[in-house]
């Protein structure tokens, strides 16, 4: 699961550029520093990877997961420092 404090966004888009599996994207709500925050598309591949989590400067993500959620794909990738995403 990833949760946005939507508030603490400042617009970088950091976390949409890198998400190695292009995942976010703005929402259409202004927010109240008067940007546009991140969101999860409907229809998304988030492997819970949580570089988004790493790289956001306002600490405004935090990705979790639930035990038994999306076995498949934590088991498939992993994050290495410097946020390069491999297949193990
Ligand atoms: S990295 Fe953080 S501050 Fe930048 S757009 Fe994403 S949530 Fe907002
Ligand atoms: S946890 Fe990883 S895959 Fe999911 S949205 Fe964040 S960067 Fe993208």
């Amino acid at each position: 699961m990833i949760e946005i404090i939507v508030d603490w966004c400042k617009g970088c888009d950091i976390c949409i550029h890198r998400c190695p599996v292009d995942a976010l994207e703005k929402s259409e709500e202004l927010n109240k520093r008067g940007v546009y925050p991140p969101k999860l598309k409907e229809e998304n591949d988030c492997t819970h990877c949580r570089l988004c989590e790493l790289l956001c400067p306002d600490f405004a993500i935090t990705v979790t997961t639930e035990e038994g959620e999306d076995d498949d794909k934590k088991k498939k990738s992993k994050l290495i420092l410097g946020g390069i995403v491999n297949e193990v």
